[in-house]
């Protein structure tokens, strides 16, 4: 089959490999239908990611066809339309039994080595799944597959953000950074919020969050469309989607007294200089999150299946996967917000 390598650093090549197989009882083999490239896959990409293996087939966004099933897998079956989990988790280490899947101490991302133990990810025409009934979702009927490709992560992870924001119906919400995440962010608080402000230095991003009900503004104009929407307090909830130190500190800047900064852009500066003044005398709370598709997937499904949540406008690029090196160059660069490739 082919599949897309990460060969080495900055060089992704769409290779032939050998078709995956069952291995364990609990594995499935899908046959991908569309999968995206994630700012994740950008990590590995630079050689950013300690340990990663050469060779890794990437890809953590997918959906396809279950193709076959291991002996004890009872929740999906052979002919399926499924999107799977970004991660796995294995449902018995004392996380996942207290229900916190994101942090499984067993877990590993798919597309991914290094970090964790290595597992072959989905930007392939064939996937091999382990943990099948924990791992995969049928999805409705109805739903099509631009829009479920996002329940497996961004969509989880931009509305486990809103959730940890503590957004109250009729706040002022502020979204820092409108990539991917950010705009799946932005389709949820704008459910709840009086006001969504997203900001962004992208003109195209900023013009995709308008198009989904933000007010966009340039960072430069940040601080008094805020003062503007809040009479000054600052926002009640800001959702910092970045994942850079400098739009971190922004968003404590743009938050108000009490108020809380969720943070769900990947970070890992180890030495970050918290203005801990600021922080104690405005009380604010700063929570990162994960994001947790094996909880939130069904609701989310839902709603995407009643009409009530669109996340396919963001898909704003389709490439056949054997243009995946050109691809990944393109969201690199920043010429697309985001890539779904179509075996
Ligand atoms: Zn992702
Ligand atoms: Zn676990």
């Amino acid at each position: 089959m082919k599949a897309v390598v990460l060969v080495g650093v900055g060089d992704v090549q769409v290779l032939d490999v050998p078709d995956p197989v069952i291995t364990a009882p609990g594995d499935a083999v899908v046959r991908v239908t569309a999968t995206a490239i994630c700012g994740a896959d950008l990590f590995p990409y630079h050689g950013y990611t300690p340990g990663f293996e050469n060779g890794t087939i990437l890809g953590h966004e997918y959906v396809g066809v279950v193709e076959a099933v291991g002996a004890n897998v009872r929740n999906v079956a052979v002919g399926d339309r499924v999107v799977c989990t970004s991660t796995t988790s294995c449902g018995r280490c004392p996380h996942c039994m207290a229900g916190r899947p994101s942090q499984c101490l067993d877990r590993s991302l798919f597309g991914y080595s290094g970090v964790y133990p290595r597992l072959d990810g989905g930007q392939a025409e064939r996937v091999r799944v382990p943990s099948a009934d924990r791992c995969l979702r049928r999805i409705p009927a109805g739903v099509s597959d631009d829009a479920a490709v996002f329940v497996g992560d961004i969509l989880p992870t931009g509305y486990g953000a809103v959730v940890r924001s503590d957004l109250a119906l009729g706040d002022v919400a502020v979204i820092v950074g409108c990539g991917p995440v950010g705009l799946m962010a932005l389709l949820v608080a704008r459910r709840l919020a009086r006001t969504v402000i997203a900001v962004d230095g992208i003109a195209e991003r900023r013009a995709l969050a308008a198009s989904l009900g933000a007010h966009a503004v340039a960072p430069d104009a940040a601080l008094a469309a805020i003062a503007d929407a809040t009479g000054g307090l600052g926002a009640d909830a800001v959702i910092e989607a970045a994942g850079s130190a400098g739009a971190l500190t922004a968003a404590l800047t743009y938050v108000r007294g009490r108020g809380t900064v969720s943070v769900v852009g990947a970070h890992f500066e180890p030495d970050y200089p918290l203005n801990n003044g600021l922080m104690f005398e405005r009380e604010i709370t700063l929570r990162f999150t994960i994001g947790n598709p094996f909880g939130d997937r069904d609701r989310l499904l839902g709603m995407v299946a009643a009409g009530e949540l669109d996340p396919t406008p963001v898909a704003t690029h389709h490439i056949p996967l054997a243009d995946a090196a050109e691809a990944y160059r393109m969201f690199d660069a920043r010429e697309a917000t985001k890539i779904i490739l179509v075996p």
